[in-house]
């Protein structure tokens, strides 16, 4: 048979995912030589050998790729006959572009446990030991072509024996870099009494069971942590962060110790042990100190040995990011932790780039983002039109941005809210990073129209072309790119959200788009209502109640909202309203929810963002049939009326008033699908997956294609991949 040469240039998350030697192993198997090396634009194999043994290389290539490898493009290039004998792993070159993506941080694999756990293994019970195929990547990496010396590792000079690992090629960990054993990787520290090693973890897991508070040095930064079956620890834990009844995730030992707090199926449970090993928020069963008045308790597995050895004797332990009020994770400094924590549970290997859990949920069965961080950072995606080297910032909330050149788009971890000094900081240092690594320069920034948002600010204050987009068609469009919806294709979008800066200096938050992404109509909004501006109504759901009965000519002081507010508090606002000072219109069907949520008495003041719409939702959840209002949020006269009368039990209300919302989104959405079948559905207020659902089962029934976010969050976590597209298509 005839013998070739072929030149593979491979792109995509190959590098730090034990690719090359997955590459040197396939080569070996069907007899081929050649070679393979990381270029700082791509993997690149050279391939020898009959034509029918290269087919089967380049099938297994993708069929047998490591689980946290992704190919996103392969360049094939037939080269002369060399002739040869071995198959190579080379040094990695340099180049000046870069196609290559850095890898997420990968969990524990199964192989690391089974060591682990074996007491003849050298590393046994070691706390920070990986292989080719788990560990640490995007958090250590600050450098490309991905390999030991780009990475904090580089600190550790190896031993002989992990050398010879690293040089073996049938080992699993040949040319694993971030490699490590007890005798020459990193080790724990506790404190106080900077104790050695082998007590550091006997001492953290003492004083956890004592219901001490640990702060915790993982694999993206500092965890709170203390034991989650002690709720007095966790009122301690609540009392230190200043979150009120902010819901705490959990670590847990195994699915059997989470099956104790949520329900579990065959999909969660996949995805809990994922590489990625996210948060998932999942039906509470138990836990209610853990996550008050939520129907859903976030749960994760130990995904680090770290972890594991630390669930292993704690089976629930709450793990809540180390930081102060709003601000990014701590990476490095413990002292930044003082009287937050007990104790701390140290180690010596560096974090370059924070990384937050990531938070996800189930919506039929699949993933639908709601945190973007370890394990899913830094996301590549490819747009559906070529954009200029431009940089896109987001919002503010749950900041994230985005930077690409062409139609490779890097979508940055979560940030943190974009309120203060320190994420900015964050946010400029993630930015220098993610830049220099893969070698982009902007030379436009895209932001919101909000000319409020420190984000925008900070993009004036640039060097660069700026350019403003409207935050709700930022919404439609990161829809868009996700499922690479061309610019041209007609569609019709609900934007349902908090707040967003409309054209006409309103703030809306309750849209209906129709047209193509270059012309997004405004087609529909939820009315207007004027509300105290600032954060004053965001805060205060009874706010938001009594603006909007005030509107339609509803006495508000008899309702729950209005018993809520003090004697004094009361004649403030109502004089505030009266003469509309401060009070802004505004078409957020956030601030509705707000409102139905206290005019029900489930919520007046909140301690995190949404607090009122994920009690609502949670109340709404427990009702056993879909019911609704008569009236529509278009009439809302009607609709507060109905509520308000209505004397059936609280689940039954929450539950009509999601109906009424739905039912009204459905008819609004099916008046502009006349021109289109594509739907979008964006915009934060859809995390709420009941609302979701009773919104997209008529319209997918009518067979309308419905697209709603999924590996982006609908909130302004996923917006700067919008502003992106839509930038790109925008005639200046
Ligand atoms: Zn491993
Ligand atoms: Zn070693
Ligand atoms: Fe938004």
């Amino acid at each position: 048979m005839a013998v070739i040469r072929q030149r593979l240039r491979v792109m995509g998350i190959v590098q730090g995912v034990g690719f090359r030697p997955f590459v040197a192993r396939l080569a070996g198997d069907l007899a081929l030589t050649g070679s393979v090396v990381n270029t700082s634009a791509a993997v690149v194999i050279e391939i020898e050998g009959p034509s029918q043994a290269l087919t089967d290389f380049c099938h297994r290539l993708e069929s047998e790729l490591p689980r946290a490898a992704t190919i996103e493009h392969v360049e094939v290039e037939t080269l002369p006959v060399l002739g040869g004998d071995r198959f190579d792993i080379a040094a990695s070159q340099t180049t000046a572009q870069s196609g290559v993506g850095i890898p997420a941080d990968l969990a524990i694999c199964v192989d690391c446990c089974r060591e682990m756990d074996d007491p003849a293994d050298r590393r046994y019970r070691y706390p920070f030991i990986n292989c080719t195929a788990c560990g640490p990547r995007y958090s250590i990496v600050d450098g490309l072509p991905y390999d030991r010396p780009a990475t904090t590792m580089r600190h550790f000079p190896l031993c002989p024996d992990c050398t010879r690992e690293y040089q073996d090629l049938a080992d699993r960990r040949y040319h694993a870099q971030p490699i490590a054993c007890p005798v020459c990787g990193p080790q724990l520290e506790f404190r106080p009494g900077n104790t050695t090693a082998e007590t550091a973890l006997r001492q953290a897991i003492d004083a956890l069971r004592m219901g001490q508070i640990g702060a915790i040095r993982g694999i993206g930064g500092f965890h709170l942590a203390c034991d989650a079956r002690n709720p007095q620890a966790v009122e301690q834990l609540r009392r230190r962060k200043a979150r009120g009844d902010q819901p705490f995730a959990i670590l847990v030992k195994d699915l059997a110790t989470a099956r104790e707090f949520v329900d579990l199926d065959e999909q969660s449970a996949a995805l809990l042990n994922s590489a990625a090993a996210p948060i998932v928020l999942l039906p509470k069963r138990d836990g209610d100190w853990l996550a008050p008045g939520n129907g859903y308790l976030g749960v994760m597995l130990p995904y680090s040995p770290l972890h594991r050895l630390l669930a292993a004797e704690i089976p629930a332990l709450v793990m809540t990011s180390a930081n102060r009020h709003g601000e990014p994770i701590e990476t490095t400094h413990p002292e930044a932790l003082e009287g937050l924590a007990d104790f701390f549970l140290l180690h010596n290997r560096d974090i370059v780039a924070p990384c937050d859990d990531s938070v996800v949920r189930l919506y039929q069965g699949k993933l639908l983002a709601i945190r973007r961080g370890r394990g899913y950072a830094p996301l590549t995606l490819r747009l559906p039109v070529e954009a200029p080297c431009s940089l896109a910032v987001g919002a503010e909330l749950k900041a994230a941005f985005a930077i690409g050149d062409g139609q490779r788009i890097l979508i940055s971890p979560h940030l943190g809210d974009m309120e203060n000094v320190a994420t900015l900081e964050s946010f400029e240092k993630t930015l220098g990073h993610l830049s220099r690594l893969y070698r982009l320069q902007p030379t436009r920034v895209i932001h919101d129209a909000h000319p409020g948002y420190l984000s925008t600010q900070w993009a004036r204050r640039s060097s660069l072309e700026t350019i403003a987009v409207q935050h709700h068609r930022a919404h439609v469009a990161s829809v868009m790119a996700e499922y690479g919806i061309a610019p041209d294709h007609t569609v019709a979008a609900a934007v349902f959200d908090g707040t967003g800066y409309g054209d006409d200096g309103a703030i809306w938050g309750g849209e209906f788009f129709a047209g193509a992404l270059t012309q997004l109509d405004r087609r529909h909004h939820l009315p207007y209502v004027s509300l105290p501006g600032g954060d004053a109504s965001a805060r205060r759901p009874a706010l938001s109640a009594i603006a909007h009965l005030r509107a339609v000519g509803i006495d508000w002081r008899a309702t729950p909202a209005g018993a809520s507010l003090t004697e004094e508090e009361a004649r403030i606002f109502d004089r505030q309203m009266e003469r509309n000072l401060n009070c802004h219109p505004t078409s957020s069907v956030g601030r509705l929810f707000d409102a139905a949520a206290s005019l029900l008495g489930i919520r007046h003041r909140i301690a995190y963002e949404a607090q009122a719409a994920i009690e609502l939702e949670a109340i709404a959840a427990r009702w056993f049939q879909d019911e609704a209002y008569a009236a529509d949020p278009g009439h809302l006269d009607q609709l507060w009326r109905e509520l308000i009368e209505d004397e059936g039990p609280l689940e039954a209300k929450a539950r009509r008033f999601h109906g009424a919302i739905a039912r009204w989104t459905c008819d609004r959405l099916q008046a502009l699908a006349s021109q289109t079948r594509t739907i979008i559905l964006s915009g934060g207020v859809f995390q709420n997956i009941l609302l979701l659902r009773l919104v997209s089962e008529p319209l997918t029934k009518q067979g309308l294609k419905l697209f709603a976010p999924r590996l982006l969050p609908p909130n302004d976590g996923g917006l700067a991949l919008g502003q992106m597209y839509l930038a790109a298509v925008q005639r200046p």
